[in-house]
């Protein structure tokens, strides 16, 4: 805007100054006819009679001009002022919007996050308060309150932990090689594998030898987030099923099970941080806290690959990885 003032005014000083030498100077009227040819009869060499009429006119006119230009360079600028100041506002919104997305997103995820770590404090606080309050703890009462606070830890230590996992897959430092999916469904499955003991649930493992390239350790970390889900929604003796195969250039491992499934109203959110599906479907399965699948979502993405599930409420899902399979 500065620079549109500046330069009206400068052009403003040069066009009156050329405008007031319209005026023709007096040694260009001589002679004494009153009747002189009239101002659109004067030729170059023509001499005339200066007369007030013919000044007045001159002045007139060239003071309209000034004018005329001053309202047009003002109505110019003031013009250049909204359409400046709408164009900037739309701008700086457009420049804003992502870090505005992004502290919202900041935003949520802390108060996600303290509303979760509450829940277990507060379960620790309120059984602690009461166990203090009695004159004396018989030694089961003292049990069932330290294997309370046991429980209660583990499961802080469970929602940190999955924190501070979300955190590394913002900056991750991952090492990417070759890698066999084949051994990451095995690596996988032994950390599954007490649990789906507990539950008697029998885990098919049929992945052939495909090759990604990955790291190692995150593919592991999100294919065992899924196997997880698979025995935490399944009821107890069923199957669960790993599986996989290359097509195009792409590789693709299927965690199938029989268990409760997912309303197809869920699916949509079931990747985002926190979100868990209708609790009361699943009250008798252990709890979570809605990670896993953003942080498994978010190692397949930093792979290039993508993650999709299909379920029947009642019958079971079947969730897909895909990656692209690693140049031979
Ligand atoms: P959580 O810790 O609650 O399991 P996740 O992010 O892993 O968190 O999963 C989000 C939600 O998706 C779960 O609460 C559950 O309702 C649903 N879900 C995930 N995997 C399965 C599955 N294999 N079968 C049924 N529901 C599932």
């Amino acid at each position: 805007m500065l620079m549109s003032i500046g330069f009206s005014v400068v052009f403003h000083n040069a066009s009156s100054h050329q405008l007031g030498r319209q005026i023709p100077p007096t040694s260009f009227y001589t002679g004494i006819n009153t009747d002189g040819p009239l101002p659109s009869q004067v030729g170059p060499q023509t001499q005339i009679r200066r007369t007030t009429d013919f000044d007045e006119f001159f002045q007139r006119r060239v003071s309209e001009g000034r004018h005329e230009l001053l309202v047009r360079l003002v109505w110019l600028n003031a013009l250049a002022l909204v359409a400046g100041a709408i164009f900037s506002y739309a701008l700086a919104r457009k420049t804003l919007e992502p870090i505005e997305a992004a502290m919202e997103s900041q935003k949520r995820f802390i108060s996600d996050a303290s509303h979760e770590l509450r829940t277990p404090i507060t379960a620790l606080q309120t059984t602690n308060e009461v166990a203090l309050r009695k004159q004396r703890l018989k030694p089961e009462e003292a049990r069932d309150l330290i294997l309370h606070n046991v429980a209660e830890a583990a499961k802080l230590k469970e929602l940190s932990d999955s924190l501070l996992s979300l955190l590394r897959q913002d900056s991750p430092k991952l090492t990417y090689r070759s890698i066999s999916l084949q051994d990451v469904a095995r690596d996988a499955i032994n950390q599954i594998v007490a649990t789906a003991l507990k539950k008697n649930i029998t885990v098919e493992d049929s992945v052939p030898n495909i090759k990604t390239r990955g790291d190692s350790a995150s593919l592991t970390r999100a294919v065992t987030i899924l196997l997880d889900n698979a025995i935490k929604y399944s009821h107890a003796k069923s199957r669960v099923e790993i599986s996989g195969y290359a097509k195009g250039s792409h590789a693709y491992i299927f965690v199938k099970d029989e268990g409760t499934g997912i309303h197809a109203t869920d699916i949509p959110h079931i990747f985002d941080r926190f979100y868990r599906a209708d609790r009361s479907r699943s009250k008798d399965q252990r709890e979570g806290y809605g990670l896993g699948l953003s942080i498994a979502h978010k190692i397949i993405e930093q792979h290039t690959g993508a993650i999709t599930v299909e379920s029947q409420p009642g019958k079971g899902s079947t969730f897909t990885i895909k990656l692209p399979l690693a140049a031979s």
